[in-house]
């Protein structure tokens, strides 16, 4: 990536492709000299963009000497402000995608080059319009496609979280720089940082760092999604619940055992959360070689699950042989926030009512009939629980970025360190060594440290033109 900022870079900011209209951004030094020679007015005069106001939009054209290429409207954006910072023009041309490449093209003639994935993002970071966090909230709001993540997007979008994070560091480094002055007298064996002190503030900081970490849970599952794996015997009922949840017939649904043999994924949004439903192969011992692999690939699923929905037919396991296969998948999870949820499916044809007694007190259990529907919106309200909105609709800052999490991670890890080695009178070099550590996580996240090496891995991810 090229953090070259000299440049005058520009882009299609809209979806390629046909529209009625399309936006192309140029943004940089030469933004108002380049429009000075392409824009006309409606009586064919020149405009002076430097001159204009900023936050104004100009009816005209587009030409290319005497060719008029489009009639456009150009918005202008003086720095710093616009969105970059830089000088920008958004110019709305008609959504051709041939009158597009004229104009892109036309561009880069006079001198602009092609704008790399988020360039104009990043170049409002490196002019401080935003943070890094704010970024990247940036790109997940242009992601979002359900109504949680895009709360969470424009929650992070507008800086609670990143303001958050530049507290604690700056309380972290009032108590680093007293840390770092014992260490200029070190001769001197004096204690300028209060090691109470030390130890109260860095257990404050710790105890918000791990309230911020555990909200991540709830963030990603906001943000990417809940998966929600079905599991159970073979002709249990599991691709008839996908069907059921899903309202359409992407899973074969089959009387002979064992039919569903890929793991199926199919998505859907409830009360804006999305969860994504998994249907997978079944566990039973099978001699099939395919069905091995769907065997190995159901578990390896169960990994990855928030939510197992654990179904037996209601005619026939026993509960305590239902049980017993319910441990061994809890036995398998690394992850104690997994919810199981066992379901009884087959309600509706049920042999022996005397059987589903045994069943009552275990938690979370719903009695369903997949095929009738019977109980089925109990078990999209059970759904709906693993995820606590209440969060969100309270202000609380919820982490939903994999990158946040883990620096908060390793800021923990750090802190901890610092916690325990006053405890054991590290010496001072030790504990600075530390805090220096936790301070670059902290500053990661926001971007007040940052390498290009982070910067170009954030950014290719963004689309073109933004
Ligand atoms: P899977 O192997 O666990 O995916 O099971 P399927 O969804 O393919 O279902 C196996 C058989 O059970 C099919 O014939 C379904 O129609 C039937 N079945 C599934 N759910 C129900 C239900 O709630 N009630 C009844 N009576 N039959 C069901």
């Amino acid at each position: 990536m090229k953090v070259d900022q000299q440049d005058t870079i520009t882009a299609l900011a809209t979806a390629g492709g046909i529209g009625a209209i399309a936006i192309i951004r140029l943004s940089g030094k030469k933004t108002f000299e380049i429009m000075n020679s392409l824009f006309r007015d409606k009586k064919g005069k020149e405009k002076n963009f430097s001159l204009l106001k900023t936050h104004t939009i100009h009816f005209g054209y587009l030409t290319d000497g005497d060719k008029i290429i489009d009639e456009v409207l150009c918005a202008v954006f003086k720095n710093p402000h616009s969105y970059t910072g830089d000088d920008t023009v958004e110019i709305n041309c008609h959504g051709s995608t041939f009158i597009q490449q004229q104009i892109l093209d036309l561009l880069i003639k006079c001198g602009t080059r092609l704008a790399e994935p988020g360039e104009f993002t990043l170049r409002a970071f490196l002019n401080g319009k935003l943070d890094l966090a704010q970024a990247e909230a940036v790109a997940d709001l242009i992601a979002s496609t359900s109504a949680s993540a895009h709360r969470l997007a424009l929650q992070q979008m507008r800086g609670g979280f990143s303001n958050q994070i530049k507290e604690l560091r700056k309380q972290l480094i009032d108590f680093a720089s007293l840390i770092e002055l014992e260490l200029d007298f070190a001769e001197e064996d004096v204690a300028f940082a209060d090691r109470t002190k030390l130890t109260s503030l860095v257990t404050e900081l710790l105890s918000i760092i791990k309230k911020l970490r555990s909200s991540f849970i709830t963030g990603n599952a906001m943000k990417n999604g809940i998966p929600v794996v079905i599991a159970g015997k073979p002709n249990v009922g599991k691709s008839t619940l996908l069907n059921a949840l899903l309202n359409d017939e992407k899973a074969i649904v089959s009387p002979i055992a064992g039919t569903t043999r890929d793991v199926i994924e199919d998505e859907m949004v409830l009360n804006g959360i999305r969860f994504r439903f998994i249907d997978t192969a079944g566990i039973r011992h099978s001699k099939d070689e395919i069905e091995i692999i769907g065997v190995r690939k159901t578990f390896e699923q169960i990994k990855q699950a928030s939510i197992i929905i654990y179904m037996i037919d209601a005619n026939e396991t026993s509960i305590e042989k239902f049980q017993s296969e319910m441990d061994e998948i809890k036995s398998g999870l690394d992850n104690a926030q997994v919810m199981i949820i066992p379901v009884v499916n087959k309600i509706d044809a049920i042999r022996d009512e005397s059987i589903l007694i045994a069943y009552r007190g275990l938690e979370h259990i719903i009695f369903l009939s997949a095929k009738t529907y019977l109980h089925l919106d109990e078990l999209t309200e059970k759904l709906l629980s693993f995820v606590n909105t209440g969060k969100i609709d309270s202000g609380e800052t919820i982490v939903s970025n994999s990158r946040h999490a883990a620096a908060l991670f390793n800021a923990e890890e750090a802190l901890q360190k610092v916690v325990d080695g006053i405890k054991n009178n590290l010496t001072t070099d030790l504990l600075a060594f530390e805090i220096r550590f936790a301070l670059q996580y902290l500053g990661e996240i926001t971007g007040e440290i940052y390498t290009d090496d982070l910067l170009a891995n954030i950014f290719s991810k963004f689309c073109i033109g933004k």
